[in-house]
This record gives C-alpha cells, structure tokens and sequence, in this order.
C-alpha cells in the first residue's frame, strides 16, 4: 500500500497530537509527604493519571519541647482526599520510621499493603498491638519480584542496611524508570550475609533510570559506614571485660544488633533475655521467621535471667535515645519496675544519637552513672555502626544507577542539599536535581523535572488517644508553661458597688520559688488593684497585661497569666 502525501501529512498530524496528549498525560507526580526536611516520618506517594501508590508510613519521635507528644505522623489530607485511588502502600523495611504510621493511614485508607516477609512479621506485630490488625490487607514480596498496581510496575531488590529484608523500589511508568533508594549502606559484610544487589542497580542504569531518590541521612559524613561486623569485636571486648549484668539498649527493630548481641552472649556463657513487649514481639516474630539464629539455650525469660548470676546474663531493652518511658529512661530514673540497676551492671547504649536527642541522652547516661551502672555508648567504643550509606556510598550509587535526575530523600534540609553536592560532584546536572521539603510536589513530564504545587506537609501530633487535635498553638502553650509556669489570680467584687470585697488572691505554680512569690507577690496585689480602681475593670486583658509586664520587668520570665473574676 502506498500513502498519498495527504495520508503522510494526516499521519504525522494525528502523530503529533498523540504525542502532544501522551506527554500531558504521561507525567507521573511524586509527593513528598514525610522525610524530606527532617529526620523521620518517611512517606512519599507516587501519582500517575490519577492512580497513586504510597511508599513507607513511618513516625518522627517527638523533639524535646514537644511536650506529651507520643510521636508525629505525617499529614495524610492529601490522600485521605483520594482515598479510593490509592492501588497500595508499598512498605521498603520494618524499622518504626518506615511502618510506624501504619495504624494510623490504614484507618483512611484500604489499599492492601505490600511487604517482605520480615516487614510483614513486623507490621503485624505492630497491628496487633494496636488492635488493627482486621482493617489491613497485607501480601508478602520478595526482592526479585515485580508488583503492578494499575499503571505502576514496582520492582523490589534487596539491599543492606540494619534490618533483615530490607528492599530498594524500581518503579515504571509510561513517564520513566525511577528508582526509591530508601534506607541502605553498601555493606559487604552484612550480618545476614545479603549484601545490596548491585547487579540490579547495574541492570537499571543500562535500561536508563530517569530519576534517582535517596537516602541523605549520612550525607555529612565522609568515608564509608563502616560494616556491621566491626561491632562483633566491640561486644567482645564489652562482654569480656563485665564483671556483672550487661544491659543492652537499642531500638526494637534493630534486628541485625540483637543478632551480634546473642552472638557475643552465646561465646561468653551468658543467657540471654528481652525486656519491653516491642523488644519480645519483635525478637519472637524474627525467630519464627528464621532472621534471628539464637539457639534456644541462649535465651531464658526475664525472670528467670534477673535470679541468676549477674555475670551469666545479658538482657538486651529500649531506650538506647534517652526516651524517659523506655526501660533504659526508667531504670536510670529508678522507677523500672520489674528490676532496678545494681553495682557492676554494664550499661551498652547501642544507637547514635538522632538529631535533637543528644541533651536526653547525655541526661541518661549520667543518672546511669551515678547510680554505679558503666556507660559504654558509640562516644567511647564502637559499639554501633550507622545502618546509612556515608558520602562515598551515596556517590556510588549514583555512578552505579547514573540516573538523568536526582532527589535527595530522608534527612534535614542540610542533609539533602549535602546529597545535591555530592551528586553535582559526580556529574548530575544541576539543573537536573531538584531539592525538595515534604509538601512541595515535584512532577517528571516528558523526561524534564519541574515543581508542581504544594500540599500540606505538616506535623500531624498523636497524643495518647488524640491524633491531630493538637497544633501549634498548643504546643507553643504546653512549652511556655512548662518553661515559666502559671499565675492564677482570683478576683472577688461586690455585685452592686463593683468594689473589691477583699485582697485578690494570687496563686503560681511553677513560676517561682516560694520565696520569690513572698517578695513579688504584694507588688502584684497592689497592681491588679490599681488597674481595678483605675476603672480597668471591664477588661481582664487590662489586669493580666500589667501584671505580665511587672513580672517581665522583675523576673525577666512570662508565666501563663489567668484572671478569674466573681461577682457576690
Ligand atoms: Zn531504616
Ligand atoms: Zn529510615
């Protein structure tokens, strides 16, 4: 069959307008929704032609002048908007920044989740707990295998990092190859011996990635992470040197320590126990599934452990940050229940500090101290390594996947502009790397990158029951009255004179020793009663800003200031 030029020129027409419309449809939006400009709450979604599919759903532990806070979530507005277009929640580990949230968005959303086998052991761990495991639809992936979900095709692979089963995502669609580098270090020498598949980042570069995220964690620090086997001398020492207990602090899901930990026990003679129910869920889950090898006689029950010999035991807890509600934050208050510290215990806080938690655990350790405990943390032995790649790691990477773009995921708005450096470094245009914080969409379109709008990307504050009622303007109160206290001041008038019937009475708590109260107190008497004489009355705001500025003036300290006002 042969064209006329007219079919030609119609063909290359309809050509163009197909190509036109493709390219405005083919763009796949990413949304950023925890993680990026801060440490924590890790949770991207991926949108294309209106299908979306989510990545992680982790929490944030609270900074120190979050008072009351459990934990933060990220904001699920967006999704909760389109709930019925979310096709899955695909989960790259088990650690409590990735799945933490969980409870929380299934309980919005009911898009089945889709996990390895050990994250899986672990989510359900977590359900149950939060007695939500009847609202989750979970199927188990392996890494190798390949997921398609509307129009995303999602490919898993392995890489190592400080938890079992932990994988990376190539995710496909018509707008480009991207590939979800979550949490990872290039370890060769991994505790479970499965180090990250290089072959698979390798075969993605030769297909062509046209985006590349990462994780920014370590992108300050130089060098390598070093591997997790360095610790196993570190234990030794430890343990060879312990006259008595050594106690163990770590997170809960730091599955590859507890690993190392039953290892150096098991050489030294010592049992082994577990104390705080996410530790012995998660201890139990991982054994079950075969990601822990601890023969059976190492581990004994904790009551067991604390009627035997101090230098025959090793019992391995929480609390390795400071947190003051973990076992470690207890014991070193004295208010641990179930046992208290003794003489000669070893105290090993086996974490690095996440950012803002150095104050509370440097608190910790000195009250661990100065109950007769020896403090060993990651200052003083190596007894932790990051589970992050380092800036040598990360440039690999990039060299390995040489994507077309870049965006630097997980971390403080530091960390990503670091991890913008380094790709820059090793030769990805600037322009083609775009440094985002959580809320601000980005979108690839027609192989180009380019911002799209903002969505709320806030703090969301879960607070015992309550999740979401409290903001900002909250926590701004709980701080300023933890910080300078309150002044109460009780007012009682006569109904038909307006007079005072007596001295206003004057309350603080938390504000000033009882002394100072003594001295300020009849100068704040005197000034409420002047206001009121005044004819101030009308206005409380009128008593509580003389009194505000007064105790400013003498104190330098803005307590809550309330008014009450009688009339008999
Ligand atoms: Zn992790
Ligand atoms: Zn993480």
């Amino acid at each position: 069959m042969t064209l006329t030029a007219d079919a030609v020129l119609q063909d290359s027409l309809n050509q163009e307008v197909y190509t036109k419309h493709m390219s405005k449809k083919n763009k796949l939006r990413i949304i950023p929704l925890g993680g990026l400009g801060e440490v924590g709450k890790n949770m991207m979604a991926y949108e294309f032609g209106g299908q979306i599919i989510v990545v992680d759903a982790g929490i944030m532990f609270p900074e120190n002048d979050m008072l009351g806070i459990d934990y933060i979530i990220p904001d699920f507005e967006y999704l909760r908007k389109r709930a019925n277009r979310v096709l899955g929640i695909i989960i790259t580990h088990g650690h409590e920044d990735h799945i933490g949230a969980i409870h929380h968005l299934i309980g919005e959303i009911s898009a089945p989740i889709y996990a390895t086998p050990l994250t899986r052991g672990l989510i359900e761990g977590k359900l149950l707990r939060n007695n939500s495991q009847h609202k989750a639809q979970i199927k188990t992936v392996q890494a190798g295998e390949v997921t398609t979900l509307g129009p995303f095709k999602i490919e898993y692979f392995h890489v190592s990092h400080s938890i079992p089963d932990a994988v990376g995502l190539g995710i496909t669609t018509a707008a480009g190859l991207v590939v979800h580098m979550s949490d990872f270090k290039f370890d060769h020498t991994p505790v479970d011996g499965w180090p990250t598949d290089f072959a698979k980042l390798a075969e993605f570069s030769t297909r062509g990635v046209d985006l590349l995220l990462s994780d920014s964690t370590n992108a300050e620090r130089p060098g390598w992470t070093p591997s997790e086997s360095v610790i196993g001398p570190a234990f030794d020492k430890v343990f060879g040197e312990a006259k008595g207990r050594v106690i163990v602090a770590t997170f809960a899901s730091l599955i590859s320590r507890v690993q190392q930990v039953a290892d150096a026990a098991a050489k030294h003679g010592r049992k082994m126990a577990f104390a705080g129910p996410s530790m012995v869920d998660n201890v139990k889950i991982a054994r079950r599934m075969k990601y822990l090898d601890i023969p059976e006689e190492v581990i004994v029950p904790l009551e067991q452990a604390l009627n035997m010999q101090d230098h025959k035991v090793v019992l391995m807890c929480t609390g390795s940050q400071g947190e003051p509600s973990s076992i470690v934050g207890r014991l070193s208050a004295g208010t641990n229940r179930q046992f208290g510290l003794k003489d000669g215990d070893t105290v090993v806080l086996s974490s690095h500090p996440i950012p803002g938690n150095e104050e509370s655990i440097s608190k910790t350790i000195n009250r661990l101290l100065r109950r007769g405990a020896i403090v060993v943390h990651d200052g003083i032995a190596p007894i932790h390594v990051s589970g992050h790649a380092a800036q040598e790691e990360q440039k690999l990477l990039i060299n390995l996947v040489r994507p077309k773009h870049f965006m630097p995921i997980h971390g403080e708005l530091r960390q990503l502009k670091r991890h913008a450096d380094l790709a820059k470094q090793v030769g990805v245009p600037e322009e083609n790397i775009v440094v985002v914080e959580n809320g601000q969409v980005v979108e690839l379109v027609g192989n180009k990158i380019m911002l799209g709008e903002r969505i709320p990307g806030d703090y969301v504050f879960v607070d015992g029951e309550s999740i979401g009622d409290i903001d900002h303007d909250v926590m701004r109160e709980r701080s300023q009255l933890a910080r300078n206290g309150i002044m109460l001041i009780d007012i009682s008038l006569d109904k038909l004179t307006g007079r005072l019937l007596h001295e206003p009475e004057v309350l603080t708590r938390g504000f000033v020793s009882p002394e100072d109260a003594e001295n300020l107190l009849p100068d704040v008497r005197k000034r409420v009663m002047d206001v009121i004489n005044g004819g101030g009355l009308d206005n409380e705001k009128d008593i509580i800003n003389a009194v505000k500025s007064y105790l400013y003036q003498e104190t330098k300290r803005r307590p809550m200031v309330f008014v009450t006002l009688s009339k008999a």
